[in-house]
């Protein structure tokens, strides 16, 4: 079954055009992959399926429904979650209270038993629950930024370059969660520039460049694609 189904998405920042016309897909389950160059049109799509960005053609069918002219917030109460580039936690706010609004729309019950989830899952934001999110490292504010994402129960989880800026122990660690997260049956839309890390853990890809999809398929080809090779993959 197919989570999401995004076909000829159009997007335009004035008379730029960032996504020019995509179609893709993500399986129910599936973890799928985004790779590409600065300004190729990742966060764009990412932004247009959340509802973010306003797309000015095409189609963002999710669990059958097209949700393209919708608000972001009415998408994120069908279940999808955006995971920003930056992460964009609130930085005055304690870890705790970042956790809380991944849950506004939850009843006390649901957000208590997610957040045990969430801290199980992250025994480090555990730890650091009355911390300001902004005194926290870049890896445990990806940590948190993905918990707090979590909160709300994702039935899809859209993930912005989460490897971004981190040291080399905190990469292996997010894309380990990632992997564990795709383990426990979460559908992933992930937009990486660190593409072997999602080639390795995800089942499709998609690589965009400059606003067009110019290759796609399963991630094991994908990743022996010989102009992937010499374009992503320091071949
Ligand atoms: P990066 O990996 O650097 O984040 P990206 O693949 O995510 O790049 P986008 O950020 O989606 O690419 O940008 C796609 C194009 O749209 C770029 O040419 C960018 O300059 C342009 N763009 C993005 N945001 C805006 C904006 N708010 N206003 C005008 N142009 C924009």
């Amino acid at each position: 079954m197919t989570a999401l189904h995004v076909e000829g998405l159009e997007v335009c920042y004035g008379r730029t055009v960032a996504v020019a016309g995509i179609s893709l897909d993500v399986p129910q389950g599936s973890a799928v992959c985004l790779i590409g160059a600065n300004g190729a049109g990742k966060t764009t799509t990412l932004r247009a399926i959340s509802g973010l960005t306003r797309a000015r053609a095409g189609r963002v069918l999710y669990g059958g429904t097209d949700i393209a002219r919708r608000p972001a917030h009415r998408i994120a109460a069908l279940g999808l979650r955006h995971v920003p580039e930056g992460r964009q936690c609130f930085a005055e706010l304690t870890v705790e209270e970042n956790l809380a609004l991944g849950a506004y729309l939850d009843t006390a019950a649901a957000a208590a038993s997610r957040r045990d989830q969430v801290l199980t899952r992250f025994p480090r934001l555990r730890e650091r629950l009355s911390q300001r999110a902004g005194s926290l490292s870049g890896g445990e504010q990806q940590m948190l930024a993905i918990g707090r994402a979590l909160m709300g129960a994702p039935r899809l989880l859209l993930l912005d370059e989460p490897s971004m800026g981190l040291a080399p122990l905190f990469v292996e660690e997010i894309f380990a969660i990632i992997a564990s997260l795709k383990q426990d049956g979460t559908t992933i839309l992930l937009v990486e520039q660190n593409a072997s890390a999602a080639l390795d853990i995800c089942d499709h890809a998609y690589v965009l460049e400059t606003g067009r999809i110019v290759i796609s398929g399963s991630a094991a080809d994908v990743a022996v694609n010989p102009a992937v090779v010499a374009a992503y993959l320091g071949g």
